[in-house]
């Protein structure tokens, strides 16, 4: 049976059966707002209790668990065949509410620096898994709702191009969410960030970079070996010239590994001709991984030594390692 965002608005009309016919535009909006079937009090009950079996939650909570600061929050969701992911909202003072979500349960990249890659691909999410993340997420959030979605949590989204196309055109047909406040991020899966500058909707794209020439990149990301740096910048240059949106690097800066100024020198070589922006997170510490993140002067300095070369960057914030809901950290184990 599948998830209740997996039925199109044509089969919730035939799950309808003989409803009115304004029924089934009714129960999707009541959906996408987070309601569950038995809370649609504007519907017979019969109907509310024949919806709440025909349209099974394909997310059920786990674990939910909260940051010190109170602005972070992760869950830890089981699927209808057993399993797991995990989902984390971040809220910002500015009002601003941001959700990252999984398109994989585990995944295939096997990079060696993040606990998602250290535990390995299960399967993939389908579209309807994904945006029930951001309706369940959305309705818990202070405001009740979701101002941004980036596609950063488990899983290679690109390696799961169907459905979260899929689940990008649902966020901004029936969310409401532009393309402009949704990211996907990706560890440069060549073909599809090709297909992606051929699709009408502008999202953003982040490219988690984190090394500017083919050795290191090689021993980092292994896919690099399949779609080294030549081609992900040619792909990354086909992408900027059809949509005019922000393309950022991901760079998680790794004492001693891809901290150097010879690193931020190829870094800027790569980054100013494309007009990429970069984001610098330290390395979040991950149980397979022993090399410790840069340290903060460190991170000052690689930002100085990028703005010198004319290069964007930003520090971001590391939130939610307390309760391993950080970039990389995210597994679908119980966690501390
Ligand atoms: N597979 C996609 C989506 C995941 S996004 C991608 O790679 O872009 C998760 C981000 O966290 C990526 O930029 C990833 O490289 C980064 N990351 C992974 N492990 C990390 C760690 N230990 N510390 C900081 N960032 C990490």
């Amino acid at each position: 049976m599948p998830g209740r965002f997996d039925v199109s608005l044509e089969e919730l009309s035939a799950i309808l059966g003989d409803e009115p016919a304004f029924r089934s535009r009714q129960v999707w909006r009541s959906l996408h707002a987070g309601r569950e079937p038995d809370e649609m009090t504007d519907l017979p009950l019969a109907l509310r209790a024949r919806l709440s079996q025909d349209l099974p939650a394909g997310l059920a909570p786990v674990v939910t668990s909260v940051n010190a600061d109170g602005d972070t929050t992760k869950w830890l969701w089981s699927l209808a065949d057993g399993a797991r992911i995990e989902t984390v909202l971040m809220a910002y003072r500015s009002g601003r509410v941001t959700v990252c979500v999984s398109t994989q349960a585990g995944c295939a990249m096997a990079c060696s620096f993040c606990a998602t890659g250290q535990a390995g691909f299960t399967r993939q999410l389908t579209a309807g898994e994904i945006v029930e993340q951001v309706v369940r997420a959305g309705r818990a959030s202070p405001a009740g709702r979701v101002s941004n979605v980036v596609f950063m949590g488990m899983g290679e989204p690109l390696a799961n191009y169907p459905a979260t196309w899929a689940a990008v055109e649902r966020l901004h047909f029936d969310l409401g969410l532009s393309a402009r406040h949704l990211t996907v991020s990706t560890v440069g899966v060549v073909p599809g960030i090709l297909k992606l500058a051929a699709e009408r909707l502008p999202v953003n794209l982040a490219v988690s970079l984190h090394a500017a020439n083919d050795r290191l990149r090689d021993s980092m990301v292994p896919i690099n070996r399949r779609y080294p740096l030549r081609l992900l910048m040619e792909a990354c240059q086909a992408w900027a010239a059809s949509h005019n949106r922000r393309l950022s690097f991901e760079w998680a800066l790794i004492d001693g590994v891809n901290d150097r100024p010879a690193d931020a020198a190829e870094l800027a070589a790569l980054a100013r001709p494309l007009g990429a922006h970069v984001n610098l997170i330290p390395l979040n510490p991950t149980p397979g991984y022993l090399t410790r993140g840069t340290p903060a002067a460190g991170v000052q300095a690689f930002r100085d030594r990028l703005d010198a070369a004319g290069v964007n960057a930003t520090v971001r914030r590391n939130r939610g390692t307390d309760i391993a809901a950080a970039c990389g950290q995210l597994a679908a184990i119980t966690g501390p």
